[in-house]
Order: structure tokens, then C-alpha cells, then sequence
């Protein structure tokens, strides 16, 4: 798992590394201090455009050969995978580590989603 986690902070720091140019200002070209609900919704808006392709079974405009659903889905993840890099997280460290707890989490489990308020999905 710690490949895994290595693995995805670089690609955090690849995809950060080709954004570089929306963390500096457009006209003096010095470092920004990105709003990150503004981020946060960015990455909404590109689950939005996901939701709304899948919903019509579109294409992608940019990709023709591709579902808006898996480009839009890969939209989300260059904002959340640059942002986790832009702000200095370990993103690849806390997804492995929340995949692990996930797995022993007794509300996942059957029984407590098959029970009276469980989770149905
Ligand atoms: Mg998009």
C-alpha cells in the first residue's frame, strides 16, 4: 500500500506540476492563495457535468470517443488530485488509509445495511 500511496502523490504532483499556471496570478504572474471552496466546487461542477452525461448518454465534446461521464469523472479528478498537491496534502496517504478503515467499517457491512435506517446505498 505504500506504492500505492507513493504512486498517487506523484500523480498528484504530475498533475499539479500542469496546472502551475491557474496557482499564479494572470497578470503579475505571483503565487495565488487559491480559495478552496472555490476549488471544492469547481470539482462540483465538473461531478455536474458527469451527472448530466451520463443522464442524456452523451459523448464528450472534446474526447468524441468517449462518454462525458468518464471525462467529466476525469475532470473531477485533475481538480481533486491538483488540489491535494496545490495545497500540500497527502492525499495518497489518507485515500490508502480510508480504504483500510473503510473495509472494517460496521455500517458497510450487510446486516447493518439491510437493518431498519441502514444505508441502502
Ligand atoms: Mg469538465
Amino acid at each position: 500500500m505504500k506504492d500505492t500511496k507513493n504512486i498517487l502523490n506523484g500523480l498528484a504532483d504530475y498533475i499539479h506540476m500542469l496546472n502551475k499556471k491557474w496557482w499564479l496570478d494572470l497578470e503579475t504572474g505571483k503565487p495565488l492563495n487559491r480559495n478552496v471552496g472555490e476549488m471544492l466546487m469547481l470539482t462540483v461542477s465538473e461531478l455536474s457535468e458527469a451527472m448530466e452525461g451520463h443522464r442524456k448518454v452523451l459523448m464528450d465534446d472534446k474526447l468524441p470517443h468517449r462518454f462525458m461521464l468518464e471525462v467529466e469523472l476525469a475532470d473531477a479528478l485533475i481538480r481533486i488530485f491538483d488540489m491535494g498537491a496545490g495545497l500540500g496534502l497527502d492525499l495518497g496517504g489518507a485515500l490508502v488509509e480510508k480504504l483500510e478503515y473503510n473495509k472494517t467499517r460496521e455500517d458497510h457491512q450487510t446486516a447493518a445495511r439491510l437493518a431498519a435506517g441502514g444505508k441502502k446505498y
